[in-house]
């Protein structure tokens, strides 16, 4: 590693006080999703931050009070030298009025060498970081000759892929590090898609005919749609225990691949037959596996459950996937991401991670879901990076180590000098 570097690395620990103050900056600013549309102060204050340091900046509405923003830094030969980038999100879980925090969770506080407050793992604290190491070599005059982009958007903690949005608008680069919650491993993910299956009758009935459909001689062919949504669960069931026993990924825990019957909506009120129900489903694939294949898997087996039933032949379940949020139209999308050992991009934040902190460089999948897999989808190359403990993340009194920021930072920063240092494909490796 060049000498630069090595001072400035240095000087990530000098600095530790100033890294502190950003993170409690960032966490100051209530972002909270739900109830979200609250992020324009914090995006303001990145925007101007970024704009300081030589980006030019890209700031736009996702939703009202709820911007991205992409900074620009051009790199000095950009055609020649790697480009990277940076992905965080600037929004936070929510806080419930019944959670009993020490603190108030938007006054972050120092105790104990960790910083406790809303998002400090689940991950101002990862993006604290990469902007102080940004500050620092700007501070330092230092010109990256690849182009360095820094996207900080909105939405994730509720599936509004803010960071879809800045694919969609054709941000691109060599190699992309999402610095979210991932304790310093080199993470990819599984993918979460969301979906809704609806059992319906065409037709509406008062429930003194409940006899007449259900025993013998009757003779009204019809049926409670949530009766029969039993089937359907029960199927959910039997697929996803195929899946635990026929599926498996390395880095996850078998079954992991879950499908989960998270809410059940159906009926008018009790003078009637059910006519309608609708299961909202939550659905767990593995890094190698599409959202378009597992529609497909769920699919064909609940409509071979429907085929099996005389009712629900006649009146099969209908199926509406994914969504755009699950606060606007209840259903999103989290693609999976695979990471390739071998790309160089991977390799030299194995290397630099190493180098720094005199620690091996975990390699793994992350047991979440991050906007990674909105980049893997875009043919970026991208990995999940970022300092703190799932288990703290969404928590009460969520904390994050100062030690373990202050190596992150040290690693992010050389990390951007290395890769925006180094020419695009032909990676020299020391
Ligand atoms: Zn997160």
């Amino acid at each position: 590693m060049s000498n630069q570097i090595e001072r400035l690395i240095n000087i990530v620990e000098e600095r530790k006080e100033d890294l502190v103050s950003l993170l409690k900056r960032l966490i100051e600013y209530k972002t909270p999703a739900p109830p979200a549309r609250n992020t324009k102060e914090a995006q303001q204050f990145i925007a101007e931050f970024l704009e300081e340091k030589g980006f030019s900046i890209d700031m736009w509405d996702v939703y009202p009070n709820d911007p991205n923003v992409v900074g620009v830094l051009k790199g000095k030969e950009p055609t020649l030298y790697n480009s990277l980038i940076i992905n965080g999100h600037m929004d936070v879980a929510e806080v419930s009025e019944d959670e009993k925090w020490d603190v108030d969770p938007f006054v972050p506080i120092v105790k104990d060498d960790v910083i406790i407050g809303r998002g400090a793992a689940d991950m101002k604290g990862g993006l604290a970081g990469a902007l102080f190491a940004i500050q620092l070599l700007h501070e330092h005059g230092i010109r990256l000759p690849g182009d360095l982009i820094l996207q900080s958007v909105i939405g994730e903690e509720v599936g509004e892929a803010g960071t879809l949005e800045c694919c969609k608008k054709g941000y691109k680069a060599d190699f992309a590090v999402v610095v979210d919650t991932s304790d310093l491993h080199i993470q990819g993910q599984g993918g979460v898609i969301t979906g809704w299956i609806t059992v319906k009758s065409d037709k509406t009935y008062h429930d003194a005919t409940r006899r007449q459909m259900i025993h013998a001689g009757g003779k009204l062919f019809a049926a409670s749609a949530i009766e029969k949504m039993t089937n359907i669960i029960h199927g959910l069931q039997d697929l996803e225990r195929h899946w635990a026993v026929s599926k498996s990924y390395p880095g996850n825990p078998p079954g992991t691949n879950t499908i989960n019957p998270a809410v059940i909506e159906g009926g008018r009120h009790a003078a009637f037959i059910a006519d309608e129900c609708r299961l909202w489903i939550t659905v767990h694939y593995y890094p190698n596996e599409t959202h378009e294949q597992i529609i497909k898997e769920i699919e064909e087996h609940i409509l071979h459950v429907a085929h099996a039933d005389p009712w629900l032949r006649e009146n099969p379940p209908t199926f509406v996937w994914g969504g755009k949020s699950m606060i606007v139209d209840r259903g999103e999308i989290f693609p999976s991401l695979e990471v390739d050992p071998n790309h160089p991009g991977v390799k030299r934040l194995s290397q630099t991670h190493e180098h720094i902190l005199s620690k091996e460089a975990i390699v793994d999948v992350s047991p979440t879901v991050t906007d990674g897999g909105w980049l893997g989808d875009a043919g970026i190359p991208t990995v999940i990076y970022g300092p703190g403990k799932l288990q703290h993340a969404h928590a009460v009194n969520e904390q994050l180590s100062i030690q373990e920021l202050v190596e992150y930072t040290k690693v992010i920063l050389a990390f951007i000098y290395e890769w925006c240092h180094s020419k695009k494909s032909e990676l020299t490796v020391e």
